[in-house]
């Protein structure tokens, strides 16, 4: 099977102690992972994955609970990762539980930072919000996998003509790295806060940086055209 080597091969350069303590929070107490129970009875062939997973997931949950300073979380007792022989979705996590795409997996066994998404959904677990924060939700779910887990991972080039601050995932994660570095690293912490108590998280950019959304987005948007 072609898929270890390549697994193994990204396990063994994750980011650095220091690199990550820079963004990591000291937590009064560190929250371990839950007991993940794996079930790959619609896709037994993904046995070795679903461990490589689940090793992986063991090890980022109790730095997700930092990077986002979850004192206020209470963890779930156990986790299930379940392969589907038919899912349209690569991955998604319902409470407890995070479905994984049998056809996907096989298809790109490399993607371990689904794994760490969809992780990121289950710490996040945040009450219903009478506010639009979707798109937030998921914007610091793939903060978290593209500028924490593998942030040396190459970006899709934004198409600033039509995105916006509001496109969710990628779009979403790379403006608020850019504006974390930029004014505050406390900001997504701050946001993952307003969240869990369902509060409204817009405020918390103008408290942060000054500014409003709107205009961190006019910044970021200066700030990656190509210079001449
Ligand atoms: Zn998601």
């Amino acid at each position: 099977m072609l898929a270890a080597p390549i697994l193994a091969m990204l396990l063994v350069a994750p980011p650095t102690k220091a690199e990550l303590a820079r963004y990591v929070y000291p937590l009064a107490k560190p929250i371990r992972c839950p007991k993940i129970l794996i079930d790959t009875k619609e896709a037994p062939d993904l046995q070795a994955w679903a461990e490589t997973a689940r090793s992986l997931a063991t090890s980022w949950f109790p730095q997700l609970c930092q990077l986002l300073a979850t004192e206020e979380f209470k963890r779930p007792k156990s986790l299930r990762f379940v392969f589907r022989a038919k899912q349209d979705a690569p991955a998604y996590c319902a409470g407890d539980e995070i479905s994984f795409s049998a056809e996907w997996v096989r298809k790109y066994p490399d993607d371990l930072g689904i794994v760490i998404h969809e992780l990121t959904h289950v710490v996040q677990a945040y009450p219903a919000n009478k506010n639009d924060v979707g798109w937030l939700v998921e914007g610091i779910a793939d903060y978290t996998r593209w500028w924490r887990y593998e942030p040396e991972a190459p970006r899709t080039r934004i198409d600033f003509s039509r995105a916006s601050y509001r496109d969710a995932y990628r779009t979403t994660a790379a403006w608020l790295a850019w504006t974390s570095q930029r004014y505050d690293l406390r900001l997504v912490p701050a946001l993952d806060r307003n969240l869990r108590r369902a509060e409204d998280p817009m405020p918390t950019f103008v408290k942060f940086t000054g500014k409003t959304a709107d205009a961190l987005w006019a910044e970021f948007r200066e700030a990656s055209q190509p210079k001449r």
